[in-house]
């Protein structure tokens, strides 16, 4: 049967986390759903890829818990299956590697630290997984830092591993609240590395959603979203056209802007120019082993560059055979600078010669991503209060979900999960009051 010859409640445009999640709540809750893909499989940034018996997500990807992307899960039964790192980290200083002792007895002997750095570190320890971080949100990150922390080594270490574990290159922009956030769940042992590579959610959600009645059409791209008579209509490529009183643009904020007609006089155009794109280049190589002599650690983080690294192998399975073959992530967090694909890649292969010098002749297979959205927008300090989503307010019966559409802090995929359940709430209720009305 060809599915566009059925009428549907909702359509789902993008089969990436946040459509893929909006269609499962629709579904539940009895709505006929049409869940509609561009590219010839579903996952879009969670895509993992498979090379020489390597499972390489699209650079690094953490699940952190303890936040609504785990709440959501949690509600739609997925459980995931993977390890959280142990503390095994390292920080880079003017082209040094220091170990980075999370246990206050080791630190005493780093040599990265004054004595009152390192009585500073072991109080601001103690005392992060107290803080009650609802109380910041009037704060910008950078203001809550220069006041709360002295040593500015300590500063640059803070500044660094929230930057790795966000993104977000910008202190002065991200709330308070959801940096200090971030910083209690890497401390605090929150940061999950999913088996065999965010595929496997995506496999997951996939049977749920197939399970709960979504009807899935990959290769089918949306050209155009346009109000017509009935609601919306939804043209694809294939030319198709399709009559419908709700839509969900689950696309990115880009291809949200691109493909809804007339958007220019809609919100999203608003949202879009106030929107901070997160970018990143990737180098994730597959080694045969970990060359030896060297470290073990899982993460690196540099105090004075935008670089990150990391090694999940060493928790996670992310290879097929246990052979002792090993992925390594390379970020750069480029925020909102323009990329320079080729000076990143050099800056990235030799920022891994000093963690894991002899890596070169050990690799086997590598994906470089030169330009790769990490976000479409983060909730940022000036969004307080002006959030994006879900529904366009000029367009009756359009509704948006992602990673832009985070509430009250939320970022990454909590902002993907916690985004796409409230456009897929926002359409139950609407669809149950039209019922209600008859
Ligand atoms: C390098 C990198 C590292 C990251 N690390 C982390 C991390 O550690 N922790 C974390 O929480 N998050 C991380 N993320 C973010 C996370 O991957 C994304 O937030 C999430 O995958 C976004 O899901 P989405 O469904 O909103 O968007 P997408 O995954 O972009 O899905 C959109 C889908 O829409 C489809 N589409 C587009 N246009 C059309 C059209 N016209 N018609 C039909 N379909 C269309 C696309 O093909 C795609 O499948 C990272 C992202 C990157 C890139």
């Amino acid at each position: 049967m060809n599915a566009l010859k059925t009428t549907y409640d909702v359509v789902v445009v993008g089969g990436g986390l946040s459509g893929l999640t909006a269609s499962i709540y629709l579904a539940k809750a009895g709505l006929s759903v049409l869940l509609t893909e561009k590219s010839n499989k579903l996952g879009g940034r969670a895509l993992t890829v498979k090379k020489k018996g390597a499972y390489l997500n699209l650079g690094v990807h953490a699940f952190y818990q303890d936040g609504k992307g785990e709440e959501v899960l949690k509600e739609l039964n997925v459980e995931l299956k993977g390890a959280n790192p142990p503390a095994s980290v390292v920080a880079i200083w003017n082209n040094k590697v220091y170990t980075l002792p999370t246990d206050p007895i080791k630190l005493i002997t780093s040599r990265l630290f004054s004595l009152s750095g390192k009585v500073e570190l072991i109080k601001f320890m103690m005392k992060l997984g107290k803080i009650d971080t609802a109380k910041l949100s009037h704060l910008t990150f950078r203001e809550w830092a220069e006041k709360e922390v002295v040593d500015p080594m300590i500063r640059h270490v803070i500044y660094s591993i929230c930057r790795a574990n966000t993104f977000v290159l910008r202190p002065e922009l991200h709330l308070a609240s959801t940096a200090v956030k971030q910083l209690q769940r890497t401390f605090g042992g929150k940061a999950f590395y999913i088996d065999d590579g965010w595929a496997s959610l995506i496999e997951v959600l996939k049977y749920k959603a197939e399970q709960a009645g979504v009807t899935i059409m990959t290769e089918h791209s949306v050209v155009e979203i346009s109000p017509s008579d009935n609601g919306l209509q939804v043209s694809f490529a294939s030319g198709d056209l399709l009559d419908v009183s709700s839509v969900i643009v689950a696309t990115g904020l880009t291809e949200t802007c691109k493909i809804v007609k007339g958007a220019d006089q809609t919100s999203l155009t608003k949202w879009k120019k106030q929107a901070h794109p997160i970018k990143a280049a990737c180098l994730d190589v597959v080694l045969r082993r970990l060359p030896s002599r060297c470290s073990f650690s899982v993460a690196g983080f540099w105090l004075d560059a935008p670089l990150f690294y990391n090694n999940p192998t060493s928790v996670a399975k992310y290879t097929e055979q246990d052979d002792g073959s090993t992925v390594i992530h390379m970020v750069k967090q480029l925020g909102e600078n323009p990329s320079y694909p080729e000076e990143d890649k050099w800056q990235l292969e030799q920022a891994l010669d000093l963690i894991q010098p002899g890596w070169r002749e050990e690799e086997i297979a590598r994906q470089f991503l030169p330009y790769i959205t990490v976000a479409s927008d983060f909730c940022s300090f000036n969004k307080v209060g002006s959030y994006s989503g879900p529904d366009v307010p000029e367009m009756t019966g359009l509704y948006v979900a992602g990673d832009w559409t985070g509430h009250e802090g939320e970022l990454l995929v909590d902002a993907v999960f916690a985004g796409a359940k409230r456009a897929a709430q926002v359409v139950i209720k609407q669809k149950r009051e039209e019922r209600r009305k008859g």
